[in-house]
């Protein structure tokens, strides 16, 4: 029988666990177990709808034997097994789930010397070779006649071949390895050892962890025993289910440990971090049920892919129902991971009833509310950890501000953050609002790229010098937003380099339009100059200090017009704003131009030119020709 290898990433991931990089050896019972357990749910789960799993409900199991002679610790679940080819994949190749980030990830981990890394990519099988030397998993697989076993060292591959296996499930046996100085692996073969890790690591699996335990007890006293008998002792062996198999979502939210729900939440989700929030419901009234939500601590690798897939583990009075309920989640709280049970939720279930179940749209009413008070609560009452989630999951809650028309903007308006001219810190619509100064009615925003850019625009001085607050938005889709939302309680979102962002009087309309008409020629000018790379040239009634700035007529503006730029092979790729050039009348660039334009016509154009160009690098555009705008430049020094 040929050796197959593992994966290139296995075989480091092997070495690293054996190099002991991670310090607590025992979890390797509970990767076990719950592997374990996860079987002997999907065959439980497969009984609800179909007739050939032949083991009753009652009967599933999960049995751990000790056995010091042999130095051996087996495993037996009687769920639903591997086929060869599962065996295959599933123990010799690890980092399924991405093995980008998993390289990533063990290189941290290298240098951390102690993250967690079994439970994070599905590697927890490996864990076995923390403390064995050997692993000999035997399985049949459901619905299948043949069974093999899967053998290895864990050093250099694999080797799979056919045995005899009765019963559906799978056997996992550990050979341990010998004791050294510094590790007794003995100590996994004692029965009182074993209890203790069950309890603590796996006591709420919901399918009974049994094992046959030794006590010595004292023998019955015989009737004719004098005053002088010594009582007798004999060793019995009896087969005891070692944990108590309550949920943690059924215990009282005040007898669980945090410690506890975060390893839950690693085992089930397989994340190496704790989630950021834990929110425990036991719900009654309208409809009775459990569940824990988890808010997780950051995005996972495919969060933002079509990959990835929203939905919470169903249970049905502690039976597993469905794996991934998606209509249990909001949408826009897609991120949360959890789990729900419910007496009242059907056992015998198929995906078309299940869907118009009433009882699910209450669940996820329930859920988006939950959600929002505990990202509100989190955002007052600890703003670094906002901060946290909000670098996880800022896109996910922009989205949904602006999808179906901005139907959610109640549930997320509170719930986002921007970057705004008051200071280093993101704030929120409502501490702006409370921020407004006397008369200011609008709420201001700049588009750029970066806040840099946007602090470096021209055209927003003047509400600055107001002492106005300004957003900036250097999302693409915070624009959007603004515009979906359209505002925030009474007050309307105003975009700063707009020329009716401040309120204007009639006497100052009349004198601009004046001032417009004596300028006329040379706007002209420079409006021929240009041609079509711009809609109109304009004396500009927002700059300040600066001598030009480019601004867009009607509905789609630049940063708009970047946006769907990228979107190219689409069809909104060619979509453009009217772009607008703005002059500064008092600017001394603008008397050289009025000069040129008089005196010597050549010059002037080339200043016109210059002054788009200057414009477009100005909104963050690129030049059209850079090699023409140098050779301008250039032409103009000498
Ligand atoms: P994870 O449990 O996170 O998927 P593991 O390394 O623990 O990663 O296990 C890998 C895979 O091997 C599991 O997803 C499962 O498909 C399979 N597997 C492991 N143990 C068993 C078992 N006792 N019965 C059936 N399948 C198992
Ligand atoms: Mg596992």
């Amino acid at each position: 029988m040929a050796k197959k290898q593992f994966r290139a990433e296995s075989k480091r991931l092997l070495d690293l666990m054996i190099n002991s990089i991670y310090t607590h050896k025992e979890i390797f019972l509970r990767e076990l177990l719950s592997n374990a357990s996860d079987a002997v749910d999907k065959l439980s789960y497969k009984a609800l709808t179909d007739d050939t799993v032949k083991v009753k409900r009652k009967d599933f199991q999960i049995t751990i034997v000790p056995d010091k002679e042999s130095r051996t610790l087996t495993i037996t679940d009687n769920g639903v097994g591997m086929t060869k080819e599962e065996l295959e994949q599933n123990l010799g190749t690890i980092a399924r789930s991405g093995s980008f980030q998993f390289k990533q990830e063990m290189d941290k981990a290298e240098k951390a010397k102690n993250v967690d890394i079994i439970g994070q990519f599905g590697v927890g099988f490996y864990s076995a070779f923390m403390v064995a030397d050997r692993v000999t998993v035997r399985s049949r697989a459901h619905g299948s006649e043949e069974a093999w076993e899967w053998k290895s060292d864990g050093t250099d591959g694999y080797t799979v071949e056919p045995c005899d296996k009765d019963d559906v499930g799978t056997e996992v046996i550990l050979h341990m390895k010998e004791d050294t100085d510094e590790e007794k692996y003995s100590e996994y073969l004692d029965q009182y050892r074993i209890q203790e890790l069950v309890k603590k690591y796996s006591d709420y699996v919901h399918s009974p962890i049994r094992m046959e335990m030794e006590h010595s007890r004292a023998k019955e006293r015989p009737a004719d025993a004098g005053e002088d008998y010594k009582p007798e002792y004999e060793t019995v062996r009896e087969w005891e289910t070692l944990n108590s198999m309550v949920p943690l979502w059924q215990r009282p939210k005040s007898k669980v440990k945090k410690e506890e729900y975060d390893q839950f939440y690693r085992e089930k989700f397989g994340d190496w971090e704790e989630p950021l929030c834990t929110i425990h419901v036991a719900a009654e009234g309208q409809m009775e049920y459990k569940a824990m939500l988890f808010i997780p601590s950051h995005a996972p690798y495919d969060y933002y892919s079509k990959d990835y897939e929203k939905g919470f583990q169903l249970y049905s009075s502690g039976v597993l129902i469905m794996d991934k309920c998606p209509e249990v989640v909001p949408d826009h709280f897609s991120f949360v991971k959890g789990v729900v049970d419910s007496p009242d939720l059907p056992l015998n279930i198929s995906r078309e009833t299940l869907q118009h179940t009433r009882a699910l749209h209450i669940i996820e009413g329930s859920v988006e509310k939950k959600v929002k008070a505990e990202l509100l609560k989190m955002q007052k009452e600890d703003r670094e950890k906002y901060l946290k989630f909000w670098k996880g999951f800022a896109r996910q809650l922009k989205y949904g501000a602006v999808n179906q028309y901005g139907a959610k903007k109640e549930v997320l308006q509170d719930l986002l953050l921007f970057p705004s001219s008051q200071g280093e810190e993101l704030t929120t619509l409502q501490e702006y609002v409370e921020r407004m100064k006397e008369g200011q009615e609008k709420i201001f925003y700049l588009c750029a790229e970066t806040v840099e850019m946007a602090k470096a625009l021209p055209q927003a001085e003047r509400v600055l010098e107001k002492g106005y607050e300004i957003l900036y938005f250097t999302d693409e889709v915070d624009e959007f937003v603004a515009q979906t939302l359209g505002s925030y309680g009474d007050k309307p979102f105003q975009d700063a380099s707009a020329a009716d962002a401040l309120p204007e009087s009639e006497e100052e309309k009349a004198q601009a339009e004046k001032k417009a008409e004596a300028n006329r020629p040379v706007l002209d000018f420079v409006k021929e100059t240009l041609g079509d790379k711009v809609f109109d040239v304009r004396l500009s009634r927002v700059l300040r200090s600066g001598a030009v700035c480019l601004s867009a007529d009607g509905p789609m503006s630049l940063e708009m017009e970047k946006y769907f730029q990228k979107m190219e092979g689409e069809a909104m790729g060619g979509m453009k704003a009217l772009r607008v050039l703005e002059l500064n009348a008092d600017s001394q660039v603008y008397g050289a131009l009025c000069q040129a334009v008089a005196q010597d016509q050549e010059k002037a154009k080339k200043y016109a030119r210059l002054l788009y160009d200057q414009a477009l690098i100005i909104a963050g555009l690129p030049v059209e020709d850079t090699a023409k705008y140098t050779e301008l430049v250039c032409s103009l020094m000498v």
